[in-house]
């Protein structure tokens, strides 16, 4: 875990201050990495806590996740699953779909069948949460609820369905890497 010091100023008090800004992380720090603790700086001047966003990468023995908001021109990882974040939202997503062994493009595919049926305008954006009792659980964002699917659609989906890897998979581009039937 790599990191350089940069220098800032305390948005509270102005004084000048060193931060480590790490540009690679490994699995230890994924709890981390998921409360955001790893952008979090508190001042020792007058002890304000802040937050500092940074690109880095995430590299586990399963998926090499890269976050950043700039580019999508990375190194592949050769035998690991590769992916560009663009948003903290869509790091977080991914980190938690390979962390129970899914497969992100069989998600996105269920997270639209599962927009699709629920049709409510308030929904913002779904979001892979976690698996319960053998349940997927997607959360809605914009009405602040949970819709699950049972993990056997999920399986039978990755067995029959033919899929496609790229380094960017989101809500907009999944289609292009799964046939299903
Ligand atoms: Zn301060």
């Amino acid at each position: 875990m790599n990191y350089i010091k940069e220098e800032l100023k305390c948005p509270s008090c102005n004084k000048k201050l060193k931060v480590k800004v790490y540009n690679s992380f490994n699995e230890s720090k994924i709890t981390d990495i998921i409360n955001k603790d790893i952008f979090k700086v508190t001042c020792n001047n007058c002890n304000e806590s802040f937050y500092v966003d940074y690109p880095f990468e995430l590299d586990t023995d399963k998926y090499h996740l890269f976050y950043t908001p700039y580019d999508n021109n990375i190194e592949i990882v050769k035998n690991k699953i590769n992916r560009v974040c663009n948003t903290f939202d869509d790091l977080r997503e991914k980190i938690l779909i390979f962390e129970d062994d899914l497969n992100d493009i069989v998600i996105e595919y269920l997270k639209a069948y599962v927009g699709g049926s629920l049709k409510d305008d308030n929904i913002k954006d779904i979001r892979f949460d976690s698996i319960i009792d053998n349940r997927i659980i997607f959360a809605l964002i914009g009405i602040e609820q949970n819709a699950g699917i049972d993990k056997s659609i999920y399986d039978e989906l990755l067995k029959k369905a033919k899929i496609k890897d790229n380094i960017v998979i989101d809500q907009d581009n999944y289609k292009d890497y799964i046939k299903v039937g």
